[in-house]
């Protein structure tokens, strides 16, 4: 499963955060995730639980912040949200639209002691 591989690269940087301040547990990770990423949230808390099992992270959770697909149109700049991928811009309907948000995948913060 793609989201296994995720989580574990995330357990691996909330395992160094936690080691470069000598600290013990892991309470939670904070985590923004862009609708476009191709990352299922659930799919995510689920994997997160089977790979901190017997890790500092066992107890932990992952709050999972999930951000919008933005838009820029190319036409006359407006910036916007994308809803239900609809790549049109509201202000003048171009097609012709960068997608400028949406496929983050990044920690935000970890919560240790
Ligand atoms: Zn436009």
């Amino acid at each position: 499963m793609h989201e296994m591989s995720i989580a574990e690269g995330i357990l691996d940087i909330a395992l160094e955060t936690m080691r470069n301040n000598d600290a013990s547990i892991i309470h939670s990770v904070q985590l923004d995730l862009g609708l476009m990423s191709g990352v299922e949230p659930d799919a995510l808390s689920f994997c997160w639980d089977a790979v901190t099992k017997g890790t500092p992270a066992e107890t932990s959770k992952i709050d999972i912040h999930t951000i919008p697909i933005t838009g820029q149109c190319l036409d006359c700049d407006t910036i916007f949200d994308v809803q239900d991928y609809k790549f049109i811009c509201p202000h003048c309907e171009s097609r012709l639209v960068n997608t400028i948000g949406g496929r983050e995948l990044q920690v935000t913060s970890i919560d240790i002691d």
